[in-house]
């Protein structure tokens, strides 16, 4: 598919060091070079909310691979600090800006992997001292340092999320008195509405003071933040950390005439392709396919980003890999609380998309009742009512939200109903009941959509 001998890659972290580590493996002559406007490189921004708690001691432990080593073992030229302004795809060259200096850097194929920003509502004192976003390593560093080096008693939290709930373990663990405020009715809006209750609950028993269908309007406060301003009331903060949500940085492809797809970040086809050719986009600046619907998705999550960025790899190497789709799977840690979730649970959007959904929702143990530790799994299934096909699920509890995995492979699979309640899954009573809480519940919804 591609007979290049230089790669360029925008972005410095999943989804670009993937694609530029595997491309220098599969053809060591392939000249990769990659430029990363910050400093930090291949670092896992999913361990950042650990950071802060204190689980992790240092931030370079998130770091899996250094620059030294991509540079010296892997003989990847990678450069930090060279942030590229422009792509010019009529004679194939970026323009990059070094520190005291501004260059052009011909490539052969191109790779953007610009990832996603923390999206910024405009709130009054959104530039005060104790607010923060949480997106990058210099940002999880400056919450760390605030929270070590004041005698902070309260935090707010602007976003049910799943950025918003780690961090209000995290900031519960810090010993301050956590306060999220959500717009929606719901905290977790894609895990659908049994899970976001049952975490909500959780959340409440943990001491965090949860305040749902409440918009705040800003922040107040001389240099550091003193309060949340809301419609009505002031509530006093001695640090904020607003996480609603992330935009795909798309700036860079769109200037230079990439199309973007139906939800805004990259349109890309199944090698990870833009419209323009030799032009890859991977990540979280990048569209993935839903394995349910068929349709473009944007899913800014690690899988994605370092299985799409490897495949790009792999393509621009000479051996044409296509990056996979996506369900959407994703899980998150509340306090002792696992909640997942995969596929299509939103009923508006599973008949936007042709289905007629038919869900249910169990409790069932994670252990047979003779065995200690058995907690139990609310587990919803989704599923399309006249061809019976898997379409998504959600579960919740305080162990076995790793099960979700089941499910998303039944909708990669295009499993039905029954055929996912005849899977043969595993079973030993230390680890589950003789039926799996997934296979029970998936009985209950065969027997729902029988009658
Ligand atoms: C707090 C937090 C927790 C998370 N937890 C999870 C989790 O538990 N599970 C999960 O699956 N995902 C999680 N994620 C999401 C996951 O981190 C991302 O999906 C993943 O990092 C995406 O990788 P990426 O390479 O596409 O983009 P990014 O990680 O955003 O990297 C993009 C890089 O490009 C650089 N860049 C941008 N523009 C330019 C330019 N013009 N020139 C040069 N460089 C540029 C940026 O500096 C950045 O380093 C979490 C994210 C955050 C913030």
């Amino acid at each position: 598919m591609n007979d290049v001998d230089r790669f360029v890659i925008i972005g410095g972290d999943a989804a670009a060091m993937s694609a530029a580590s595997k491309a220098k493996r599969e053809n060591p002559d392939l000249d990769v070079i990659v430029f990363e406007k910050g400093e930090w490189v291949s670092y896992a921004a999913c361990g950042m909310p650990y950071y802060v708690k204190g689980d992790v001691d240092d931030l370079e432990d998130l770091v899996a691979v250094t620059p030294e080593a991509f540079r010296e073992e892997r003989d990847i030229d990678l450069r930090t600090q060279h942030e590229v302004v422009s792509i010019d795809p009529e004679t194939k060259t970026v323009t990059v800006d070094a520190p005291g200096e501004r260059f052009e850097q011909p490539y052969g194929a191109l790779s953007i992997a610009t990832g996603a920003r923390a999206v910024e509502p405009l709130f009054d004192g959104f530039d005060l001292d104790g607010v923060f976003t949480l997106r990058s390593m210099d940002e999880a560093d400056a919450i760390e340092d605030f929270v070590s080096e004041h005698d902070l008693k309260t935090a707010t939290i602007v976003g049910g999320g799943y950025v918003g709930v780690e961090m209000a373990e995290a900031l519960t663990e810090r010993s301050l008195d956590v306060s999220i405020f959500e717009m929606l009715p719901r905290t977790l809006q894609p895990f659908g509405e049994e899970t976001a209750r049952v975490v909500e609950d959780h959340l409440r028993e943990q001491g965090v003071d949860l305040h749902l269908e409440t918009a705040v309007q800003g922040f107040a406060g001389d240099d550091r933040v003193e309060s949340v301003e809301l419609e009505a009331d002031s509530v006093a903060a001695d640090l904020v950390i607003v996480g609603v949500g992330v935009t795909p940085n798309v700036d860079l492809a769109e200037e230079a005439g990439i199309e973007l797809g139906p939800t805004g970040a990259i349109a890309t086809d199944e090698y990870g392709r833009t419209n323009v050719e030799n032009v890859y986009a991977a990540g979280d600046c990048a569209e993935a396919t839903n394995v349910v619907t068929g349709e473009p998705d944007h899913v800014p999550l690690a899988l994605i980003a370092n299985r799409a960025g490897r495949a790009i790899g792999s393509t621009v190497a000479g051996d044409p890999t296509p990056t996979g789709g996506t369900a959407g799977t994703a899980i998150v840690k509340a306090f002792d609380l696992g909640a997942a979730r995969t596929g299509v649970i939103d009923p508006e959007r599973a008949r936007e998309t042709g289905f007629d959904p038919v869900d249910v929702t169990i409790e069932a143990p994670t252990r047979p009742h003779y065995y200690p530790g058995a907690t139990d799994l609310t587990v919803t299934l989704v599923a399309d009512r006249e061809s019976e096909r898997m379409l998504g699920a959600s579960v919740v509890g305080r162990e076995g939200a790793k099960r979700i995995d089941t499910v998303a492979t039944a909708l990669t699979a295009e499993l039905t109903v029954s055929e996912l309640q005849n899977l043969d899954l595993a079973y030993a009573p230390p680890f589950s009941p003789v039926w799996d809480p997934v296979l029970t519940a998936a009985k209950v919804l065969a027997g729902k959509l029988e009658s």
